[in-house]
């Protein structure tokens, strides 16, 4: 099969999933236009469409490595202007899950520490060099055209530019986000309401800066504590480009989280983690920014259900409980799931684009609504009978990753996206975590079976 050309693509949003949704199409289309409710500025700054941006992200190993297979040297554009990417990303920093910090471990991949502005910017300027695509600010997308059968297109009303025109399209990639109006767009086509899976983790978070120091935690970069069910809190601090922190707080189920300096220090208390301790100890750079998320969801798109011509991306199809940071990271794998399949030619664009997508969503999610359900007090709390075994195997696993490299190591490699799960079920890292021993056969016993390795 040979690859698909378009004459015209249009992106709804023009957010991470949007960009890099065109990065994927732009070689498929003779124009890719994304179309942006905001003002897309030409440098890192704040913009209504992205509130997400004034807190700590960070982007996984299986985001990073996806971003630069779409637009190679981002990394390095973003070390440009100041992004720390130095060393292995089992090194460079502090992992706290299951209520410990992982052990130092290499994985053999890089990491890069910036603000989400500045990734942004640098996935937007790549974007804009790109001769095929063409960034339509300040534009709404106020519906899809078509049918139940065919989107054929998007209705557009342009700020300050008359009633809302036209235009036609013969694939849409739906990149509005957590917040965009899918629902209502398929809804007026005559297409069947979308299922949802939801988990109401009612999280909290609080972000502020600090003045970063050469000295601070050794040269490390980025801090990072997971919430468990006996600490239903945590935190990310991660240096940014312009010699600061950033430093969020998490709680779930709507637990207030400190806007003062004695709350912090009685939030760092109980969190536990010296590093949060210190810097959190200095003086802020600003007052707490708050954010509330209620519910990580996931929209369940099935290929037979949906329209030809119309493709879901990033948020819009599952907007994760943050704390996680798998958000961009799952759009980059979907963009470049998106552009294998525009490549290939694929017949049914949809489905086979869905499936992987599908592959992508289900890996994240199962790691998410997993460890969501075992918090208490989170809605409909309890971890599913049939997932308990693997929910204490998970807590098992991630025991002796505190002190095995090679346990945190496979840990790391899952949790950013990289593996699949059942990697942790290898016969090593179940003796392991089990605390079952190997046994060797006598290096003199000749002819004798290897069983290293063996239950
Ligand atoms: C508090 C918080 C912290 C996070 N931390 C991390 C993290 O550490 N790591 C990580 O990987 N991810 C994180 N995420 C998730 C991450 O921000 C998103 O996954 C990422 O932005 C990709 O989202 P998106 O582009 O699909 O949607 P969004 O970022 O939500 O963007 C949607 C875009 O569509 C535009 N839009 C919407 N409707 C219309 C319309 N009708 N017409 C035109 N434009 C429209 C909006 O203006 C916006 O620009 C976090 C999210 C939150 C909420």
């Amino acid at each position: 099969m040979s690859e698909h050309h378009f004459p015209v693509i249009a992106i709804i949003g023009g957010s991470l999933g949007g960009l890099l949704a065109a990065s994927a199409c732009a070689p498929y289309a003779d124009r890719v236009v994304v179309i942006e409710h905001d003002d897309l500025p030409d440098h890192p700054t704040h913009r209504r469409g992205t509130p997400q941006a004034r807190h700590a992200h960070g982007l996984l190993m299986s985001g990073l490595g996806a971003l630069e297979s779409l637009l190679p040297g981002c990394a390095a554009d973003m070390v440009a202007h100041g992004a720390l990417c130095d060393g292995d990303m089992g090194r460079t920093g502090q992992w706290w899950i299951g209520g410990g910090m992982l052990a130092p471990t290499d994985v053999g991949e890089r990491g890069v520490c910036a603000s989400r502005l500045l990734l942004e910017h640098t996935v937007r300027e790549r974007i804009r060099e790109l001769p095929t695509v063409d960034l339509m600010d300040c534009a709404e997308v106020t519906g899809l055209t078509g049918s139940a059968s065919r989107v054929t297109g998007v209705r557009v009303a342009r700020r300050g530019d008359g009633p809302p025109t036209d235009i036609s399209a013969d694939l849409v990639i739906d990149a509005s986000g957590r917040l965009g109006r899918t629902e209502r767009w398929l809804a007026d086509l005559g297409c069947a309401p979308i299922d949802h899976d939801i988990v109401s983790c009612g999280i909290r978070y609080a972000t502020t800066h600090i003045q970063a120091r050469t000295s601070d935690l050794d040269g490390q970069v980025y801090v990072v504590v997971a919430a468990t069910p006996e600490k239903p809190f945590g935190a990310a601090a991660i240096r940014q480009e312009d010699g600061t922190w950033t430093i969020t707080m998490g709680s779930y189920n709507d637990d207030p989280l400190p806007q003062d300096i004695a709350g912090i220090h009685a939030f760092t208390a109980r969190l536990g983690v010296p590093a949060i301790d210190e810097l959190l100890g200095r003086e802020l750079l600003h007052p707490l920014t708050n954010f509330r998320f209620p519910e990580s969801r996931r929209r369940m798109f099935h290929g037979p259900d949906l329209p030809t011509g119309y493709l879901p991306i990033g948020d819009a199809i599952s907007s994760f409980n943050p704390m996680f940071g798998q958000g961009m990271s799952a759009a980059a794998l979907e963009a470049v799931a998106l552009r294998s399949v525009l490549q290939a030619g694929a017949a049914d664009i949809e489905a086979d684009y869905l499936t992987q997508a599908n592959v992508i969503v289900d890996r994240a999610w199962s790691l998410v609504a997993l460890a969501d359900r075992a918090i208490p007090g989170v809605a409909d709390a309890r971890v599913p009978r049939s997932e308990q075994l693997r929910y204490g195997y998970s807590r098992r696993v991630q025991r002796v990753a505190h002190s095995d490299p090679d346990v945190s190591r496979t840990l790391l490699l899952v949790t950013s996206l990289v593996e699949p799960v059942d990697v942790l079920l290898a016969p090593r890292i179940v003796c392991k975590a089990l605390g079952w021993r190997t046994h060797r056969a006598p290096r003199s016993s000749a002819g004798a079976v290897a069983t290293a390795g063996r239950l």
